[in-house]
């Protein structure tokens, strides 16, 4: 049984009154997503510690074609039955020679009594005083230890003569030099890139057990959302964000299951959520999920599932429901389209990619030279949006500027950057020139 934190804290308990008793003063002032700094927000880097240490790795697997296993997860140990290389073998073009015929000094002549290839091996025993010619990657004739490199010797009919300098068992791969019979070729858990597809080949290993693709739905909440290819009526806008998780699923290479823009009636996101936890593992949202009338993301899950909802003190981004139905895991994004973005680049992804076995790794983050004056108050850690270039002069060195207007609507702000500027919670703003910290999307995507 999973335990679940529930972290809640009351809005009303964070009533502000003025000392001046006019009608207008007396308003209640609860925090909003329009305040810096909210007392009942939790850290950024604490809702993702809750998120990964309720979430574990799906315990299904299935076998596949190793070409079929790229960026899918690795479900057992694999280590090799074979010897890789599997014989001894030259590194170079040239000469197979017994290293006892190096000379001392000056010079020797041996006699070129063959020619061993690449998947074609010399047959016979080469003995003292002989040599043959080898290929890169033939087996080493026996009775031959060393290689002389073409560009290191004289050829003379059948003769070959060579010098003094060399070493010994030089330009020799020796049978098992990269992966030897047993030995541990990839581990469970590891993501697999094209390199290890190449490993697993070079072990003779055509099928592996990998995680089972996560199932993932997601769906839009709002009235005013209308499919593209419609025409919009006064405050209506296209929905947008099922477009954009479409595309950071996709990438993620889950299973994706669409289930469009449901209505905000608590009836029908009641349905939407009981059909979506039938078919998939994860349930993402958008929209819906903060303190409008018309929100009930938050508590359609607490009638039906398990939730935690936090304000999370960032920006763009801020309400969040996380929690469960049924086994199903669900996350209940803001609407916003950056918020939506941002939210699940630091929470779903990371999520997910546990969900699938991998291992939470904190992405790669870069220090750069600011070149725009960025505005921010203290109380809540900002994702700007920036685009980060090497600098002419010195390519260890990074600049970064910020992408126009940074409202959490603003999708131009995400489309035209390729990274995103994190600004700490103390934060008061940067100056042009100042150092500031950078997330690539290159790190994260
Ligand atoms: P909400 O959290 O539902 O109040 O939504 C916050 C803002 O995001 C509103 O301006 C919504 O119109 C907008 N929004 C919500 N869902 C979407 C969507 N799927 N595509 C584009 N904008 C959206
Ligand atoms: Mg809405």
């Amino acid at each position: 049984m999973d335990i679940i934190l529930i972290i809640y804290i009351s809005e009303s308990t964070r009533t502000y009154m003025t000392s001046n008793n006019t009608k207008s003063d007396s308003i209640q002032h609860n925090p909003s997503c329009m305040d810096d700094f909210d007392p009942a927000s939790i850290d950024a880097k604490q809702a993702l510690q809750l998120i990964l240490n309720q979430v574990d790795s799906l315990n299904e697997k299935e076998e596949v074609e190793i070409r079929e296993a790229l960026n899918r997860t690795l479900a057992e140990n694999i280590s090799s039955t074979i010897d890789v290389p599997g014989h001894t073998n030259s590194a170079m073009d040239g000469y197979a020679i017994h290293s006892s015929d190096i000379p001392l000094e000056n010079t020797t002549t041996l006699i070129n009594i063959g020619t061993a290839w690449a998947g074609r091996p010399y047959k016979g025993e080469i003995k003292k005083g002989e040599c043959a010619r080898i290929m890169t990657g033939a087996a080493m004739p026996d009775g031959t230890d060393t290689v002389v490199m073409q560009e290191h010797a004289e050829l003379d009919g059948d003769k070959v003569l060579i010098g003094h300098a060399n070493q010994a068992g030089q330009n020799v791969r020796q049978a098992g030099e990269d992966i030897p019979v047993g030995g541990q070729v990839l581990n469970k858990g590891k993501v697999l890139t094209p390199a290890d597809l190449g490993l697993l080949a070079s072990v003779g290993i055509s099928k592996v057990s990998v995680v089972k693709k996560l199932r993932v739905a997601f769906f839009s909440t709002g009235d005013e959302l209308r499919p593209v290819g419609s025409q919009l009526e006064v405050g209506q806008i296209y929905d947008s964000n099922r477009y954009t998780l479409h595309g950071m699923l996709v990438r993620l290479g889950v299973e994706i299951i669409d289930l469009g823009v449901i209505e905000d009636k608590r009836e029908a996101v009641e349905q939407a959520f009981i059909n979506a936890a039938d078919k998939a593992n994860v349930i993402i949202t958008s929209g819906g999920v903060s303190v409008g009338d018309a929100d009930f993301v938050k508590e359609t899950l607490e009638k039906i599932g398990e939730v935690n909802f936090w304000k999370v003190a960032m920006k763009p981004g801020r309400p969040l429901a996380f929690g469960k139905i049924k086994n199903t895991w669900f996350f209940g994004l803001p609407g916003n389209p950056v918020s939506v973005m941002v939210t699940f680049y630091m929470f779903v992804q990371p999520a997910l990619k546990k969900l699938t076995g991998s291992k939470y790794q904190a992405p790669l983050m870069i220090r750069a030279n600011c070149q725009t004056k960025l505005r921010k108050r203290p109380g809540r850690v900002e994702y700007q949006r920036g685009i980060l270039t090497q600098s002419e002069n010195d390519p260890t060195q990074y600049k970064v500027i910020k992408t126009g207007a940074q409202g959490s609507g603003i999708l131009r702000s995400m489309s035209d950057a390729n990274c995103f500027i994190i600004l700490s919670m103390e934060s008061e703003g940067v100056e042009e020139g100042d150092n500031v910290q950078v997330l690539p999307f290159d790190a994260i995507i």
